[in-house]
């Protein structure tokens, strides 16, 4: 073993994060810089490789101690065959062979892995789902995603795209989602479907708050969330509705399952209170199975750090299987 230090890079559409860290997975250094995802594939490769060169400066590290790199990323890929097929945040990351781009760019073993991925497993082994052996991980933001940990180990499913969540169809005839179809609870329970949903309600001249907001440009999950804070009855019965659907769906899942923890993170959950969050236990807990009740409902604990910890955890267990020489 040559190396004695690990990078891992988490890329989604609004950040690259990237970190250094020791065999022990303790952090040496860490990045965060904006994704130029507008520019496409090759700029923001190029990104990546600068922010590794700088960060890897910053842990006074060189390139001959590393022994490999991690790459999380918003997207579906496909691990069989090593291909990211496409990003629903990435616009042009069609077919891309990442980790042989990385690889002849920097001479190091790579392993990419969907973001929601390497996050499970980031929840799992340091965070919030430590000491539970079947967990799901559940991001809700601008989309919504999960990684599923069955006995301890990531189900990828039969190429690597298991975990949709987000493409879950709970309202056959509801509204149009990203990928094509009706009434999945991307499309329903998302910051996108919030803000869309509020931006609708608000242009048909409904009561709220928002209504100035809304005329001027459209609202953002954020804004809707902010009203809602300051009793806008409006943005109150739209989160309570999305959540509602949210917890529809990991009800499914439980009885799908049988997890002994959901975890939940992602920026539409760190901008839920108490109150709201208690809702959603009860929504799940009243409609999930009798024998199903163990399951517990957590918030994720990592926040941005979940993505890199897991692509660490990954290369470790790459080494001790022995992928790298
Ligand atoms: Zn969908």
């Amino acid at each position: 073993m040559e190396g004695k230090y690990f990078a891992a890079l988490d890329v989604g559409g609004t950040k690259i994060y990237t970190v250094i860290a020791n065999t022990k997975l303790q952090i040496l250094a860490r990045q965060q810089i904006p994704t130029a995802a507008a520019a496409g594939p090759d700029a923001v490769i190029e990104q990546m490789l600068l922010s590794l060169q700088q960060t890897m400066t910053e842990a006074k590290i060189k390139k001959e101690n590393l022994q490999a790199v991690g790459v999380c990323i918003a997207g579906f890929y496909d691990y069989k065959s090593n291909v990211l097929i496409n990003s629903p945040n990435l616009k042009g990351w069609d077919n891309i062979r990442l980790a042989d781009i990385l690889t002849f760019k920097t001479g190091l073993p790579v392993v990419v892995e969907n973001d929601a991925n390497a996050a499970a497993l980031g929840e799992v082994f340091y965070g919030a789902g430590l000491g539970h052996s079947n967990v799901i991980y559940i991001t809700v933001s601008t989309g919504i995603g999960s990684g599923l940990i069955l006995d301890n180990r990531l189900y990828r499913g039969e190429v690597g795209i298991a975990g949709e969540f987000g493409h879950m169809v709970i309202e056959p005839e509801g509204p149009l989602c990203g990928c094509g179809k009706r009434g999945c609870l991307e499309a329903l329970a998302s910051g996108t479907a919030i803000a869309k949903q509020a931006q609708a309600d608000a242009s048909a001249g409904n009561s709220t708050s928002l209504k100035t907001l809304a005329a001027q440009k459209n609202l953002t999950a954020k804004e809707v969330f902010t009203a809602a804070a300051q009793n806008d009855q409006l943005a109150q019965n739209i989160i309570k509705k999305a959540f509602f659907y949210l917890g529809i769906g990991i009800v499914n899942i439980i009885n799908l399952l049988n997890p002994s923890a959901i975890v939940l993170g992602g920026g539409i959950i760190n901008n839920t209170d108490k109150t709201l969050f208690q809702s959603l236990q009860k929504t799940i807990k009243k409609r999930v199975s009798t024998a199903a009740q163990t399951v517990k409902i957590k918030r994720a604990i990592l926040g941005t750090e979940a993505g890199v910890k897991g692509m660490l955890h990954l290369l470790q267990e790459e080494i001790s299987n022995a992928r790298f020489k």
